[in-house]
C-alpha cells in the first residue's frame, strides 16, 4: 500500500502538507492543505495506487479537492488525475507545452499555465517556474516566502537531476533549467521521486547544476 507522511512532522514550514509515496513506478504525490486541497502530481493511478483511499485518510474528500497540478505529463505523475476526475471536479494545471501529451483529455478542468503564473493553494501561492529538459513543458513550483520548491523530475535529493532522453527531453534545456533553479533561495525541495530535501537545498541544486553542466 502507498504510505502517507505528514511532512509537518519533518519541517515547520510543511504544516498541513502530506506526501503519499506510491507503489512501484509512481511519482510522489503531495497534498497541500485539507479544506481546499491541492494535489501535486496524482501519481500513476493504477490498481496499486488508487489515490482516493490515501486522500481520505488525510481528510481530503472529493468536495474538498480544489486543484491538481501536474509537474509534467509523464504517466507515473499524471494518470492518477483520471481517478481523481471520477469523483471530484478540480482545476488541473499543466504547462501549456506539456498539454498535447495527455491533458487534452482533461476537458474543461484543464488550466494551461506558463512561466510566471501563480497558482493559489490553501497553504501557498505557487509560482510556475518553467523548467524544460526532462520534458519540454516540465515545471517546478516555488513559494518564495517559505522557500519551498516542488521540483518534479528536474532535481532530486543527493544532487541528482532528471533524465533528458525521453520524448521532448533535452540535456541543454535541463542544464539551463537547473541553472535557473540555482538562482532561487530554497530551503525545502519536494521532488517527484525519493525523499524530500530538508537541509542544504541550495547546495543540492547548485551541485546538481554543476554535475549536469559537465555532461554538455
Ligand atoms: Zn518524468
Amino acid at each position: 500500500m502507498p504510505r502517507i507522511f505528514d511532512l509537518g512532522e519533518y519541517h515547520e514550514r510543511l504544516t498541513d502538507v502530506h506526501l503519499i509515496v506510491g507503489e512501484g513506478l509512481c511519482s510522489n504525490i503531495y497534498v497541500i492543505g485539507r479544506e481546499e486541497a491541492c494535489v501535486v502530481d496524482p501519481g500513476v493511478g493504477n490498481y496499486a495506487n488508487p489515490v482516493w483511499p490515501q486522500l481520505e485518510e488525510i481528510g481530503v474528500t472529493p468536495d474538498r479537492l480544489r486543484s491538481v497540478i501536474i509537474t509534467h505529463a509523464h504517466h507515473d505523475h499524471a494518470m492518477g488525475a483520471f481517478l481523481i476526475l471520477q469523483r471530484a471536479d478540480p482545476k488541473i494545471f499543466v504547462h501549456t507545452l506539456d498539454t498535447m501529451y495527455i491533458a487534452s483529455r482533461f476537458g474543461p478542468n484543464l488550466v494551461k499555465v506558463e512561466e510566471g503564473n501563480v497558482i493559489e493553494t490553501e497553504r501557498w501561492a505557487l509560482e510556475v517556474i518553467w523548467t524544460p529538459g526532462h520534458t519540454e513543458g516540465g515545471m517546478c513550483l516555488y513559494n518564495p516566502e517559505d522557500k519551498i520548491l516542488i521540483s518534479g523530475d528536474t532535481v532530486f535529493a543527493e544532487a541528482k537531476y532528471g533524465t533528458w532522453y525521453g520524448e521532448s527531453g533535452s540535456l541543454d534545456a535541463l542544464v539551463e533549467s537547473l541553472g535557473k533553479l540555482a538562482e532561487l533561495d530554497v530551503e525545502v525541495i519536494l521532488p517527484g521521486h525519493g525523499a524530500p530535501v530538508f537541509e542544504g537545498a541550495n547546495e543540492n541544486i547548485r551541485i546538481a547544476y554543476q554535475k549536469a553542466s559537465s555532461r554538455i
